[in-house]
């Protein structure tokens, strides 16, 4: 198999939901967003729903393990695509060494990952207005917004170093109109 994967990346409200589906269109991708999977557990009222809920809506991450087996089974499941993107997912070095370990059992690995920067202050600006748009109820309470911050700081952020020594980190300006940051993201690829 010669499928491609490709991590779009960067901290909450960085535009990666809004950009993933013109990109996933226009190169064939299966769009992947964890958190979307995530928030469908939720709805259905699924065990793992409810393990998931009081952790999204504090502002925390789920287990690794969680996130990992919902990737893996998407992967072996979905056909008739030349790839994936992935959004929302390695958030922390642990799930990338596992979603390198699950690829490389396939001979397969990371294409690149696609990285959107905007600043923390743009954040929240930008999450404050979505908040008003879709509901989300980890986007309601500035102080679960700051947690989110803060954990994407912590735990994500260490993955840019992690791709740059691999060879794959592409970064774009985030800040922008949405067709100004989709078109320095295919440029990218
Ligand atoms: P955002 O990019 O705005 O943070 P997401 O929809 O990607 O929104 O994620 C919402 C929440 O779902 C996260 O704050 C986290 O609690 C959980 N989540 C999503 N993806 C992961 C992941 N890979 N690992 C752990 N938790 C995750």
């Amino acid at each position: 198999m010669n499928r491609k994967f490709f991590i779009l990346f960067g901290p909450p409200g960085a535009g990666k939901g809004t950009q993933a589906g013109a990109l996933a269109e226009r190169f064939n991708l299966c769009h992947i967003s964890t958190g979307e999977l995530l928030r469908s557990e939720i709805a259905a009222g699924t065990a793992l729903g409810a393990k998931a809920k009081a952790l999204i809506d504090n502002g925390n991450l789920v287990p690794d393990e969680m996130v990992e087996a919902m990737i893996e089974a998407k992967f072996q499941s979905v056909d008739g695509v030349d790839g994936f993107l992935l959004d929302g997912f390695p958030r922390t070095v642990s799930q990338a060494e596992a979603l390198d370990a699950m690829l490389s059992k396939n001979g397969e690995s990371v294409t690149a990952c696609l990285s959107i920067m905007i600043p923390d202050s743009l954040v929240h600006e930008r999450i404050a207005h979505r908040a008003l748009l879709e509901g989300r109820a980890d986007d309601a309470r500035d102080e679960v917004v700051s947690n989110r911050i803060q954990t994407y700081h912590a735990k994500t952020e260490p993955l840019i170093a992690y791709y740059k020594s691999a060879g794959l980190y592409r970064e774009v300006n985030g800040v922008g109109t949405i067709d100004q940051v989709r078109e320095r993201i295919f440029q990218q690829i």
